[in-house]
């Protein structure tokens, strides 16, 4: 059972982010990663230890606050460690009519093998995951969004549907490369 107004673990929040999905965003940045990926630009998140517990309702007045937001961004660290506290503060978001992002170092497929419910019911409510590690090999300042070439921007609800990674389209995000 979820508690009704649990704990999050944050290592920080950023209110009005333009570089974490489209629009003005509140980002908010989960204590807590155990990948390690070499070239991590956020390794002071990673410790599961540290950083502010914060309720889902605290964090949620931020989003309340800000009439300008068009959605909410959750980072981190990994923010699918807190999955199961993540939930309430998701249907919030989704019931406010705003969007919500996700950023993951875990690749769709892997949490589809997992299968943590958790996650998934997490899932439901997101509408487009940015998955996968930090590759430092393959990284680019190019990239909208992401710092990798091997992370994906992903259709959350079609993923689900097919089971399979499916791509938000460029159209539908408003990015138009040169
Ligand atoms: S998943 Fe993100 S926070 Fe975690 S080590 Fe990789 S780049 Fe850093």
């Amino acid at each position: 059972m979820i508690p009704e107004d649990p704990l999050l673990r944050i290592a920080g929040i950023v209110n009005d982010s333009i570089v974490d999905g489209p629009g003005l965003r509140l980002t908010v940045f989960l204590q807590g990663c155990q990948l390690d990926c070499p070239g991590c630009h956020n390794p002071q998140t990673h410790d599961q230890n540290k950083g502010d517990l914060q309720t889902v309702s605290s964090v949620f007045s931020l989003v309340k606050a800000n009439p300008l937001l068009s959605g909410v961004t959750l980072s981190g660290g990994e923010p699918l460690l807190q999955a199961k506290a993540l939930i309430p503060l998701a249907k919030q978001v989704k019931d406010a009519g705003l969007n919500l992002y996700v950023y993951t170092g875990y690749t769709f497929e892997q949490l589809l093998s997992e299968s943590n419910s958790d996650v998934m019911t997490l899932l439901r409510y997101v509408d487009v995951l940015i998955d996968g590690p930090f590759v430092l090999a393959q990284k680019s300042l190019s990239l909208p969004f992401r710092g990798s070439r091997n992370q994906r921007i992903l259709d959350v609800m079609s993923s689900l549907k097919e089971r399979k990674a499916i791509p938000v389209s460029d159209e539908a995000w408003g990015y138009h490369p040169d």
